[in-house]
């Protein structure tokens, strides 16, 4: 593997640095600076940004495979549409189904991904709320049991554990994915202020795409009547230490609704994620949510997945999503790369070796255009090509 000087507008956590360059040599970042010799015979890249590869903590798929078809010709699949959109790290996202669809998805997510890497995976489906389902499929939902999500936890290749607080055995579940260091979350999900607090206290710590199939203060009162109580929504939004997420494709939020949360989460409480489905660099047409063989039949029209009148993920890749929230919000472009790259990799806890462009790090680099689309994309020092 030869070294790697990347040149141009270096997008770090902390500010632009203007014609700098970063080094990357045996697959990690060696240096970043105005001055940085290359050692002889190191390949040179120039562009208008280096920037970190982006990280996504909440994804079901892309270029017609979903993770939860459970292949290995599936992951590698889906992790490659997402590197062409620079995502460097990947966390292959779970939908509800059966125990057999689960354990095959995770077993397909060890095996050697050709894009991305799988820096683990996201038990998202299937302990969602009954009446916060969205699109996924409600024949394959159901309440925790430690006999059963015990063995996904386990595996030790779950990083990001969710549950809707509401449900029986939500406290249980949350303590198990947290003492196993798990990013632990609350989503689909019809919680009231009480239960937050009694999830809170049992190690969440981050809440799935905001204002998507997740409680507001009319959905509780409707659930639990009056007096009106707060929800998930106000309990994020009072706690520093509650991070959340948004899905930033601009079909599912305005953007004042993109700007409010930017506001006030900050960018390091809050994270761009894709939460793509197969329907990603796919023409528009019929798909599956979820597995192959009997997820929920969507329509993507090209700009988002639809289910009638109810949305049904996004199709479109993080540097759209970066692009989007530049444009509706008062993000800096330091800011807004930041919740691509470095916050989620905080959140999921791998920020010692992803997220930044920083030297140690793994050299997941993006060479990115004035307009911010993606040039060359480099993962562990290697440039991702198409298969
Ligand atoms: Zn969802």
């Amino acid at each position: 593997m030869s070294a790697l000087l990347f040149r141009g507008t270096v997008i770090q956590p902390d500010g632009l640095l203007e014609n700098g360059a970063v080094l990357c040599e045996d697959g990690r970042i060696a240096a970043v600076g105005l001055d940085v010799e290359p050692p002889p015979g190191a390949v040179e890249v120039a562009g208008d940004f280096v920037a970190p590869g982006f990280v996504d903590i909440h994804v079901h798929g892309g270029d017609g495979a979903d993770f939860m078809d459970g292949t290995p010709e599936a992951v590698a699949t889906a992790t490659q549409a997402h590197a062409r959109h620079g995502t460097t790290t990947i966390f292959p996202t779970t939908t509800t189904g059966s125990p057999e669809q689960l354990e095959a998805m995770l077993a397909a997510c060890t095996s050697p991904g050709s894009g991305a890497r799988v820096a683990g995976v996201h038990l998202y489906g299937p302990f969602f709320a009954a009446d916060k389902l969205g699109c996924h499929g409600a024949e394959g939902r159901r309440d925790p049991e430690p006999g059963e999500y015990e063995r996904y936890l386990d595996s030790g290749f779950v990083r990001i554990a969710t549950c809707a607080a509401e449900l029986p055995g939500a406290e249980p579940y949350y303590r198990a994915a947290a003492t196993r260091g798990c990013l632990v979350t609350c989503g689909h999900s019809n919680a009231s202020w009480g239960e937050m607090e009694r999830a809170f206290a049992a190690g969440v710590r981050h809440v799935d795409h905001f204002w998507c199939a997740m409680s507001s203060v009319p959905s509780v009162a409707q659930r639990l009547g009056t007096p009106m109580q707060g929800s998930m929504e106000q309990f994020v939004l009072l706690h520093d230490e509650i991070s959340t997420e948004v899905i930033a494709d601009g079909a599912h939020l305005a953007p004042e609704l993109l700007e409010f949360a930017f506001r006030m989460k900050g960018a390091s409480g809050l994270c761009l994620v894709t939460d793509s489905s197969r329907a990603l660099d796919m023409p528009p047409g019929e798909y599956r949510f979820g597995p192959q063989s009997d997820g929920e039949p969507f329509e993507s029209d090209g700009i988002v997945g639809r289910q009638g009148a109810v949305l049904a993920s996004s199709v479109s890749g993080m540097d759209h999503m970066l692009r989007t929230m530049l444009g509706a919000t008062s993000a800096s472009l330091v800011e807004a790369v930041r919740m691509a790259s470095l916050t989620p990799a905080e959140r999921a806890g791998v920020a010692d070796d992803v997220g930044s462009l920083e030297p140690g790090k793994r050299a997941d680099v993006l060479v990115l255009n004035r307009e911010l689309g993606v040039e060359r994309v480099v993962v562990g020092g290697e440039e991702f090509r198409e298969n």
